[in-house]
């Protein structure tokens, strides 16, 4: 299924201001809440939908990824689904849960959301991994290891001890949330019998003391494509911790950096780099080799009388697009290094020169001081 438009999703333009789009979810995320929907799936996957644009198009960041690279920019090589939906899912219950909480405390508390209690998510994972500008150059399969938690295989997860059952908690008769009058406000808690699952096991499998889950270090092979860039992070849904008591597991999130190069700066697809040539180079014509981020190095013809700070453009030796066949450029920029520490031979050569040079020589310079003497004479400071 192709996914829609996030601008469309919301009924918005792509000019829509922060204050806009908010109004826009709003609306569409009362309209489509499940628990106004009971039972109506395509409510709840509109309901996912409207979500998911907004959490993308809310963040500045996210939204001119969006704008760039489409739905493309959150998703990696199939591996990711789509994006950011859990990151805010909590952020995101803790609203409707203010807007909504009566309805749903009156259909019986958390099990009018989301399932049974006690079936926990599992936490989202982050990870950080730095790459060379090389290897976000050419990509590149990195094995990750992470500290997660699996489902215990000795209890399948229930957290009871095989052939014993965990019994619905009497305290809250099941809902993992008990009421309790106060004033005027009926406030709703966490059970404090069973915290919220639900039930209460009176066997724990020994395996994992009644968890349902073991930590385990859990080897990840992550294929990073050509051409990713520094901030960027790819979603592996499912990948995270796993859920607790059979509840699924949440999601991990790889947030990519890049080392910064020792010869090349980048923009966007563009690589530059700062050479030096000697001052005899930039005045006499010359040849330079440069590196090229594919490891290897390319020539670089200097001409005569070149200045300080020219650019240099080689066309495509810059860094692959990601997901396309486009790449950018190479510029190379060069500094004219003053010789020092010269010899007395060296310096009667550069007076001699010096000697025989003429405006001509130098029309940069000698144009500047004219001016800054018709500045003296006359006030002029427009060309
Ligand atoms: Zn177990
Ligand atoms: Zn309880």
């Amino acid at each position: 299924m192709s996914k829609r438009d996030y601008y469309e999703v919301l009924g918005v333009t792509k000019t829509v201001t922060e204050t806009e789009l908010k109004v826009a979810f709003r609306k569409l995320a009362m309209v489509h809440h499940p628990d106004r929907n009971p039972g109506d799936k395509e409510a709840e996957i509109k309901f996912k939908e409207v979500n998911e644009a907004y959490q993308c198009l809310s963040d500045g960041q996210k939204r001119s990824a969006y704008d760039r690279f489409g739905h493309a920019a959150f998703q990696q090589g199939g591996a990711g689904g789509p994006g950011f939906g859990n990151e805010f899912g909590d952020f995101m219950s803790d609203i409707f849960e203010n807007f909504f909480g009566e309805a749903q405390a009156g259909r019986g508390g958390a099990r009018g959301r989301g399932g049974a209690p006690g079936r926990e998510r599992g936490a989202d994972l982050r990870y950080n991994l730095e790459i060379t500008l090389e290897e976000a150059f050419s990509g590149k399969t990195e094995t990750i290891k992470i500290p997660t938690s699996i489902a215990c295989e000795t209890c399948s997860g229930t957290g009871a001890k095989p052939g014993s059952k965990a019994r619905t908690c009497q305290t809250c008769a099941g809902y993992g949330r008990v009421r309790a009058a106060q004033g005027f406000f009926a406030i709703e808690r966490t059970c404090p019998n069973c915290h919220g699952r639900g039930e209460v096991i009176d066997d724990p499998c020994s395996a994992c003391s009644g968890a349902g889950r073991l930590e385990r270090e859990r080897s990840l092979s992550i294929n990073v494509p050509a051409g990713v860039d520094d901030g960027l992070r790819i979603r592996l849904a499912g990948e995270g911790e796993s859920g607790l008591r059979g509840g699924p597991s949440g999601d991990l999130y790889v947030f990519l950096s890049i080392a910064p190069h020792l010869f090349f700066q980048r923009d966007g697809a563009d690589l530059f780099c700062r050479v030096p040539i000697s001052m005899v180079t930039a005045a006499l014509a010359g040849e330079i080799t440069v590196p090229v981020i594919d490891g290897g190095q390319t020539q670089v013809r200097i001409p005569a009388g070149t200045q300080a700070g020219k650019q240099f453009r080689i066309k495509g030796k810059g860094m692959p697009v990601l997901r396309s066949r486009e790449v950018g450029d190479l510029y190379i920029q060069v500094s004219v290094e003053t010789p020092q520490n010269l010899t007395k031979r060296q310096r009667e050569l550069l007076q001699e020169f010096d000697q025989s040079a003429s405006d001509e020589n130098h029309p940069e310079s000698a144009g500047f001081f004219s001016k800054v003497k018709d500045f003296f004479v006359s006030g002029a400071t427009r060309p």
